[in-house]
């Protein structure tokens, strides 16, 4: 939580500070609860979710006769975990089954962040004591591979790749393959995030499927997505959602924004549990998400 606090407090978040202004007024009156309204709008709580907020809000303040900007933030708190959804089942599905490596499939929009995570997620599971095998499959970027290369030197996974405009395809087979005969405890596999036409997106990721569930169970489907794109970001991560089956998110950078309201939007327009948050570019800054030290964090 204390590492949690300062890296989004060091992007100076407005949602907190700003609701805690708002909430410590002597009378909440409509003007006050407008602008409550409006800074969760700003963070990008999302306009339908931040009327429901406070909507709900005013009710209980009114029926508990709350007064003090402590119970109201305590109140606010209950109403923004409601809305994130506080008990999802947020775990990631990364042990082995057997002598199968479990195997996670990263997709997104190019820029989101996508090849960093598959690396920090690497860092996080070898230093659990897993053995990590990386598949370079985003190979319409060009130095998407050497960049997952790095990170396998820099984390200690194995990287598979082929050359730039290879089928991205038959690099997660290979990958997969790899895995398998290395006996591999976990394959990640970082996709190619062009979004061309939903029809291209659909084929390209459903082949990188299918192929790598010819040879194994794919565990985890995690979407990434870059939360410094407030609602267009969401719009772009919706049609990934609508081809593949995500299993979760992985909401990134979020150091360097004030709209951790996104969070919010996630859970609701997706309906997948975000499970990872990407806190900066370094090889630890990967957290699991916990829902009540991150509402804590933002409200300050
Ligand atoms: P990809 O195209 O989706 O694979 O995106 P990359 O992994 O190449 O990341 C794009 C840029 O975002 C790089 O400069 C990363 O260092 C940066 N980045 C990724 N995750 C984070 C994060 O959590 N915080 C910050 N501040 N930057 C990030």
């Amino acid at each position: 939580l204390v590492r949690l606090r300062a890296r989004l407090s060091r992007s100076q978040n407005a949602l907190g500070k700003t609701l805690l202004t708002l909430l410590s007024r002597d009378t909440l009156d409509d003007d006050a609860w407008d602008e409550i309204e409006d800074t969760l709008v700003q963070a990008d709580v999302g306009v339908t979710p931040a009327r429901q907020i406070v909507e709900d809000l005013r009710t209980k303040v009114k029926v508990y006769g709350t007064r003090t900007p402590d119970e109201v933030r305590g109140l606010l708190k209950d109403e923004l975990l409601a809305q994130i959804g506080k008990d999802l089942d947020r775990s990631l599905r990364t042990e082995p089954h057997g002598a199968q490596p479990a195997i996670i499939l990263v997709v997104g929009v190019n820029g989101t962040g996508k090849t960093t995570t598959c690396g920090k997620l690497g860092r996080v599971l070898v230093g659990d004591g897993r053995s990590v095998l990386l598949g370079a499959a985003d190979t319409f970027r060009a130095a998407a591979a050497d960049q997952l290369q790095t990170w396998g030197s820099r984390v200690g996974a194995e990287v598979v790749r082929r050359d730039e405009g290879a089928d991205p395809a038959s690099v997660a087979f290979e990958a997969v393959k790899k895995g398998i005969e290395d006996r591999v405890d976990t394959v990640i596999v970082d996709t190619a995030g062009r979004l061309h036409t939903k029809t291209g997106l659909m084929d390209e990721l459903g082949k990188v499927k299918r192929v790598v569930e010819k040879q194994a169970q794919v565990d985890e489907v995690i979407l990434v997505l870059d939360a410094t794109t407030g609602q267009n970001g969401l719009r772009q991560a919706r049609v990934f959602a609508e081809v593949v089956d995500v299993t979760g998110i992985a909401l990134t950078k979020l150091d360097g924004t004030a709209k951790g309201g996104i969070v919010i939007a996630v859970q609701r327009e997706l309906g997948v549990p975000v499970k990872l948050v990407g806190l900066g570019e370094g090889p630890d800054d990967l957290a699991p998400f916990d829902p009540e030290a991150f509402v804590d964090a933002i409200l300050g």
